[in-house]
Parts: C-alpha cells; structure tokens; sequence
C-alpha cells in the first residue's frame, strides 16, 4: 500500500518524533504542550498549531514528519506563487 493510500485511510495523525529530539524542541519553543495536546510552531505564521497532518502538511523525510510552516501559510504562499505565474 502506498504512504498516500495509508494517511487517507488514517485521516489526521500526528507523526511520531524521537524523544530526545522532542525533548529539545519542546525545551527550545518550537513544540509546546497545552490542554489540547502537542503543538507545533510555524515557521511563517509563529503560532502554535496542533502537531499534526490537519494543520501540517506531512514531509516524512523532516524529522519531525511535518512542514514548517503550517497549511493556512503553505496555501497562501502557493496560491500567491500561482497567481504570479499565471499573470507572468
Ligand atoms: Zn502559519
């Protein structure tokens, strides 16, 4: 089964990081937990949103499985970067 077919069939997930790798990326701000879990910083944004594949897009050759921006940014950034190619 493909990696697509499997996150389809799981639907959102939070990919698996490495305790020591998590342990200093909570102790740096990049992760932080709160009431409602593990959350992740976007790189773009700098707000803190649910680790996982409904507000990341999955990069499962990161580390942390995720993208460092989260989908809201991506969109944006790409919708803008069509936008200018089409006009061009
Ligand atoms: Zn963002």
């Amino acid at each position: 089964m493909s990696y697509r077919a499997v996150t389809e069939l799981a639907g959102a997930y939070c990919p698996l990081v490495p305790a020591a790798r998590l342990a200093r990326w909570l102790q740096r701000g990049k992760y932080i937990y709160t009431a409602l879990g593990l959350e992740r910083l976007c790189n773009h944004c700098g707000e803190f949103w649910p680790a996982d594949t409904e507000f990341f897009y999955s990069v499962p050759s990161q580390p942390g499985g995720l993208n460092e921006w989260c989908k809201a940014c991506y969109r944006d950034w790409r919708d803008a970067r069509n936008l200018k190619r089409r006009a061009a």
